[in-house]
């Protein structure tokens, strides 16, 4: 079962072969089994979970289930959940209980899916190796001496360890996109807007978006189904007609105008990363596609605006935790004043401190031109530089990370070389656009152990059932997406 597609699910499910309880017992049982190793779980609630899946079964046997309904899924511990603690990762929020739900979950319950539990991340979702988070590292499945990526490293980990049937993400310089290149599964970051951030924590609001990680891009397709959508509480929400983004899947792709970058296969790009792409793209040669040279002049500069604008945005997100109305307060103080950095001092790990310095500092009189203006003004180039790209192409394609999976701890001292991570994703979180990332191959074995490689696709604005139809297409013919990692069978 615990290989199966959403839809093969939806139908053991339908067929009434499985209840959603017996499903639901299946992953809490692997998460007993498998959680103490990878950690991929901060918080797991059985009896929440089962009695959700126990009210999936009286609509399966109403008859008014959907195609998710009963279907267990890990949601990052980013989504406010009614009544479960929502941690972000941070010591902040250890002891937060959620009062509401983000709209993401609110989706998610509306269709009768099963919430198994909420997945460990990078504090605040700043990271790409999982290290960051407050309750500790998450071990990749593939070798559990590497990192699965992040910050969404806990739903990567939970996804290829088959530890749910699927899970949620975000993404706000690559989190859903890098952890799915180095935990082999597929991952999509929408273009932005398309998801509600209501109630989703905020890290940098202009480019933090969620989406789904999953087996296959027809899971990701029937995951969007539920997630995207208008909601009037989130301001950057917007108002595009209702999809099915299953619709265009079995398209073929004859004809298709696909544009490689040449910054991104340039210099630092790992040699075994460069193979498996250029087999994925002799691939997509055989299923019809039609490549062309392109150029992103401006997308060197992507890291560089990104770590002025990211930090800038969060710095002021996060000023909301002072200890006075929730999160973590310090327990002896003189004043309020005291209170205030006591509480922030202690509640705020060592990465989340840099990036609130860097942001007051680019925001800060005497240098907010110098910094974040510029920063915006290089945006605006970095965007056009796609708008350009897709007058050749229908869509983009490259690695979606330099390098296959590092080892636990080899980043951790130097920041500039984890931010570098991200080199080839960030700069679509830069211009609003769609994302994914799909497993392409693996690396040469090391030390026994086969690591994933993931290809990325980038898309125009909503482009993201034609995205879903090209990755969609490309695993008819592939099996990279169902290999599991060995020893969790
Ligand atoms: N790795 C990037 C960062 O640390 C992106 C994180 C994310 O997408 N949430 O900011």
């Amino acid at each position: 079962m615990i290989n199966q597609s959403l839809k093969n699910l939806s139908q053991l499910l339908a067929s009434k072969a499985v209840s959603s309880v017996e499903m639901t017992q299946t992953f809490l049982e692997r998460i007993r089994q498998y959680n103490p190793t990878i950690n991929a779980y901060i918080t797991i609630d059985e009896e929440k979970s089962l009695a959700q899946a126990k009210a999936a079964d009286s609509l399966i046997a109403a008859g008014t289930a959907t195609t998710l309904t009963g279907i267990p899924f890990a949601q990052k511990d980013i989504f406010c959940a009614k009544d479960w603690r929502t941690t972000c990762g941070s010591k902040m929020l250890a002891n937060f209980i959620a009062p509401y739900d983000a709209h993401v979950i609110a989706q998610f319950n509306h269709v009768g899916a099963v919430n198994l539990g909420k997945t460990n991340m990078d504090e605040f979702a700043m990271g790409s190796s999982n290290e960051t988070s407050y309750f500790g590292g998450v071990k990749n499945p593939w070798d559990l001496t590497r990192v699965p990526g992040g910050s969404s490293g806990g739903s990567a980990a939970a996804v290829a360890a088959r530890l749910c049937a699927a899970a949620t993400g975000t993404d706000t310089g690559g989190s859903i996109r890098q952890p799915a290149s180095l935990c082999g599964f597929t991952g999509l970051k929408p273009t932005y807007g398309l998801v509600s951030r209501y109630g989703m924590i905020a890290f940098a609001s202009s480019l933090d978006q969620a989406g789904p990680m999953a087996k296959s891009a027809e899971d990701c397709a029937l995951m969007m189904n539920v997630m995207a959508g208008f909601d009037a509480r989130d301001s950057t929400s917007l108002n595009h007609p209702k999809e099915d983004y299953t619709a265009k899947l079995e398209q073929p792709l004859a004809g298709l105008k696909v544009g490689l970058p040449k910054e991104y296969f340039a210099e630092g790009l790992d040699s075994d990363v460069a193979k498996v792409v250029d087999e994925a793209i002799a691939t997509y040669q055989k299923l019809g596609a039609e490549f062309v040279d392109i150029s992103l002049p401006n997308a060197s500069l992507s890291i560089p605006v990104y770590y002025v604008l990211a930090p800038a945005e969060a710095s002021s997100n996060l000023s909301r935790y002072d200890g006075v109305r929730y999160g973590h307060r310090t327990a002896q103080y003189d004043d309020l004043m005291d209170m205030y950095m006591k509480s922030r001092a202690e509640g705020f790990g060592e990465e989340v401190k840099r990036r609130i310095l860097i942001g007051t500092y680019v925001l800060s009189a005497g240098y907010y031109d110098a910094y974040y203006l510029k920063a915006q003004q290089i945006r605006h180039l970095i965007a056009d530089d796609f708008k350009a790209a897709f007058k050749q192409c229908d869509i983009i394609m490259g690695p979606t990370v330099p390098s296959t999976a590092f080892k636990t701890g080899e980043k951790t001292d130097d920041p500039v070389a984890m931010y570098l991570q991200d080199i080839y994703t960030i700069a679509t979180n830069l211009a609003g656009l769609p994302g994914m990332s799909i497993p392409a191959g693996f690396s040469a074995s090391i030390d026994g152990h086969d690591l994933p490689v993931g290809l990325q696709l980038i898309g125009n604005y909503f482009d993201e059932a034609r995205m879903l139809n090209v990755a969609h297409a490309y695993q008819q013919v592939t099996d990279w997406h169902t290999a599991m990692p060995k020893g969790i069978e």
